[in-house]
């Protein structure tokens, strides 16, 4: 077969936690993404190759097909909005909450409408809208916990696994939003061009992932 089939993810926890489903699926990397400075990986089989991109941006080349297939957080598929891409499986890899938290004694002096300080905006505004609630929604990068520390806002939203992040900066979890783990997403055309290829790719993940649950 002439045709390349490139998959597109993130290195760190999104990495290292797919290289087993990758490896159920005849797939492995010749390189560590850690180590190596390459951005495009080899793998074991010639016509398959790994982008290594950061972990907003893997919907984004795999909606315009610069990679078949992606692996990305739940988080980063609704900021993102999902056009030209299906998600097909659920990787169950990367678990966390997307969660509210703040200061635990809510108190606000300042008037007028919450600020929320968040990387993911558009599942802030969601979730504050459907609650019925008028916030102002500050975009941050990074580093949310700071936030309601220096007076930047009243509350945060942010990923939280274990908590201790949240909890060594004096903030505690206030409200659960959803449950955030990785996705499999693949390009829409992909999906229909190569589709036996995705389908057997698809499945054997499929199966890892189950006989690990
Ligand atoms: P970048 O480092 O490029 O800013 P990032 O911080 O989102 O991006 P990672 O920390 O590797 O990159 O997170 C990748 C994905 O892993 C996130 O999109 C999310 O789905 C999941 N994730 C993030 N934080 C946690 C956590 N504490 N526990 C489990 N999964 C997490
Ligand atoms: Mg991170």
């Amino acid at each position: 077969m002439n045709q390349q089939l490139t998959i597109a993810l993130s290195k760190g926890r999104i990495f290292e936690q797919s290289l087993p489903l990758l490896a159920a699926a005849g797939v492995q990397p010749q390189e560590d993404p850690e180590t190596s400075r390459k951005l495009i990986l080899d793998t074991n089989r010639p016509e398959v190759k790994l982008v290594i991109i950061r972990a907003s941006d893997v919907p984004t080349y795999v909606q315009y097909g610069a990679a078949d297939i992606g692996i990305a957080g739940k988080d980063v598929l609704l900021e993102h909005g999902g056009d030209g891409l299906y998600e097909p499986l659920d990787l169950r890899i990367a678990r966390c909450r997307m969660m509210v938290a703040g200061m635990p004694e809510a108190v606000r002096q300042r008037p007028g409408r919450l600020r929320i300080a968040t990387k993911y905006v558009r599942c802030a505004e969601r979730y504050f809208a459907t609650q019925g609630k008028q916030v102002e929604i500050i975009k941050l990068y990074g580093s949310m916990e700071l936030a309601p520390l220096v007076g930047l806002s009243d509350l945060i939203v942010d990923l939280v696994e274990s908590g201790n992040t949240l909890k060594a900066n004096g903030l505690v979890p206030l409200e659960h939003i959803c449950d955030i783990s990785s996705r499999l997403i693949v390009n829409k055309a992909s999906w229909k061009m190569k589709h036996e290829w995705v389908m057997q790719l698809i499945n054997d993940i499929r199966t890892a992932v189950e006989a690990d649950s």
